[in-house]
């Protein structure tokens, strides 16, 4: 490895633009009907433009043709090992040693474009010709840091006519740099709920912010209790608040972080207009802009996995 920096290295891969890929390759066969056939059978493609020359001809054409999308197929090199091979010389694999020398060593497809200039007909006789198109800037991909390859293609006749192109794009990355997605954020601690308070979360998974009454004496308690702690009573009813308040008083909390929650944290004591105290987020306001005594109003909160909770924004 040398000590060339990103600009340098990019400079030198930049210098493969325009260079061909390699020797242009001429098809081992011409088009012919066996490959289509092949071709046809695996893709379950049934039109008999591909297969039946009357078919062919009742279209207007002169017979049976190629189906576009077998471009590529008719001067790909098979099984044929690189060194017997007229596309193993050329920029191509010269850009993708100096890459893979320099760590980008793992290859995806990124995009592949075809451009068909004419129907290919039995007897064509195609060849291929590839340049080197473009080389990114170094990216930082999902996959990992690495550049783009962009080829084009170009496929012509036994005449030398252009009959279609492609573009390909590549991308080479340094295995192990992809960017981690971030962790699901884990649901908010979820409350103990118990007999005591079970009516409350009930009323709060149906958007109702229900207070304890005292059956007894008509004191109103939270947090949810078993006895009245005026009168001892363990009769109770609920009465609904109208989900008005004031802030009674706040913190902001920065840290520690717990995942569950976007920072910074507004924990707030709110005063509802029936009279309880509960402990609560402020939310839809700058920490900043709270005052003790700020009229608030609840929103609901969908916490997950059925849990919502009240919070309070300004009223
Ligand atoms: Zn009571």
């Amino acid at each position: 490895m040398t000590t060339e920096s990103k600009d340098e290295f990019l400079a030198r891969m930049k210098t493969f633009e325009g260079q061909r890929s390699g020797a242009p390759s001429v098809a081992r066969d011409a088009v012919n009907q066996a490959m289509i056939r092949h071709w046809t059978d695996a893709m379950g493609d049934t039109n008999p433009v591909y297969v039946d020359e009357e078919a062919a001809r009742a279209t207007g054409r002169d017979g049976v043709i190629a189906p576009p999308t077998m471009l590529q197929a008719w001067s790909m090199r098979g099984l044929v090992p690189p060194s017997a091979s007229t596309g193993s010389s050329g920029g191509f694999p010269k850009l993708l040693a100096e890459l893979e020398t320099a760590g980008f060593s793992s290859t995806v497809a990124t995009n592949c474009e075809q451009t068909y200039h004419r129907e290919l007909r039995i007897g064509d006789v195609i060849t291929t010709s590839d340049v080197i198109e473009n080389v990114s800037d170094e990216k930082q991909t999902a996959l990992g840091r690495g550049h783009f390859v962009t080829s084009r293609i170009t496929f012509t006749d036994q005449d030398g006519e252009v009959v279609g192109e492609q573009m390909w794009r590549i991308l080479r990355f340094i295995p192990g740099t992809g960017a981690a997605p971030p962790p699901p954020k884990p649901p908010r601690p979820r409350p103990a709920i118990n007999r005591d308070n079970a009516f409350w979360f009930e009323g709060t998974s149906e958007q109702r912010l229900l207070i304890q009454r005292c059956a007894g004496c008509g004191t109103l308690r939270h947090p949810p209790g078993p006895m009245c702690p005026n009168c001892h009573s363990t009769e109770w009813d609920t009465v609904e608040s109208s989900g008005r308040g004031t802030v009674h008083s706040f913190t902001v909390n920065h840290y520690p972080q717990v995942p569950s929650f976007e920072y910074p944290l507004l924990v707030a004591l709110v005063d509802l207009e029936e009279g309880t105290r509960l402990v609560t987020n402020l939310v839809e306001v700058e920490p900043d802009a709270v005052e003790i005594g700020m009229a608030v109003a609840v929103r609901w909160l969908d916490a997950g996995d059925g849990l919502t909770l009240p919070v309070f924004a300004p009223a």
